[in-house]
């Protein structure tokens, strides 16, 4: 469980300016949703807290310590991404374990921590079978079994549901947001998609154009959008 605070954060790529300053602070185990259109810059800013892009200025928190010049993976923090890039030679454990494998863990202590997400997870029955033995879902699974075993403090999502089809997705939403609650993880979930965002998020982070529109619970920007751009956005049908 962690804290995550984002103090005017700016990103440039080259003489471009993509992120103008975002600020928020993010408390311990809440699930704040990056919602925007294509190009606002929501990936740049997830990249920017993972540790895989630099910031230009400002600064990325996490339990109140400066990370801006951290390793990715010296932050514990564990990224789901839309391609999840299982290996497709191995089996579900050994994809699973994989992280773990690297960092040095020993054969035993990876076996335990792979068969508590798999039980997390209810993946049990497929350790053995290869990712293209596996449904769409089910890889999904497997790609947040292979973060939750590193036990991060911090999820970072991006658009990780934007391979699945319509009926799939809404089934993921609750199976994201329940496992994350049961383990208590603080997550940043990024998603172009506004009903995904105001069915996901405790707060959300409405951004246009790598600026934060509005920052606040579904209900508020719902009911009370502070910008133009909120209004039309979060009113659209997706
Ligand atoms: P989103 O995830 O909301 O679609 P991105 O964060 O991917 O948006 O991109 C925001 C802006 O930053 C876009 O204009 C994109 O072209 C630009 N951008 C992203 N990554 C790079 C990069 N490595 N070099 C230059 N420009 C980039
Ligand atoms: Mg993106």
């Amino acid at each position: 469980m962690a804290t995550v605070e984002l103090d005017n954060i700016k990103k440039r790529f080259g003489g471009t300016q993509v992120i103008h300053g975002v600020s928020t602070a993010i408390e311990d185990g809440e699930f704040i949703v990056i919602v925007g259109p294509s190009g606002c810059g929501k990936s740049t800013l997830l990249r920017m807290v993972a540790g895989l892009e630099s910031v230009s200025e400002g600064e990325v928190r996490i339990d109140g310590e400066r990370v801006n010049e951290r390793e990715p993976m010296a932050r514990d923090i564990a990224m789901v991404f839309q391609n999840y890039a299982l290996y497709p030679h191995m089996s579900v454990r050994q994809n699973m374990g994989y992280g773990l494998k690297i960092a040095g863990l020993p054969k035993s202590e990876i076996a335990a921590k792979v068969d508590e997400a798999a039980a997390l997870l209810q993946l049990e029955p497929y350790l053995d079978r290869r990712p293209r033995e596996l449904s769409g879902g089910q890889r999904q699974r497997v790609a947040m079994g292979r973060a939750i075993v590193r036990e991060p403090k911090v999820f970072l999502f991006d658009e990780p549901l934007s391979n699945l089809d319509a009926k799939l997705r809404v089934q993921m939403r609750l199976e994201i947001r329940d496992l994350q609650n049961r383990l208590g993880i603080t997550a940043l979930y990024v998603t172009h998609d506004q009903v995904e965002a105001m069915t996901m998020a405790d707060r959300m982070i409405v951004m246009n154009a790598g600026r934060a529109e509005q920052i606040g619970t579904p209900l508020e920007v719902y009911e009370r959008p502070q910008t133009l751009f909120a209004a039309q956005f979060i009113g659209s049908p997706s």
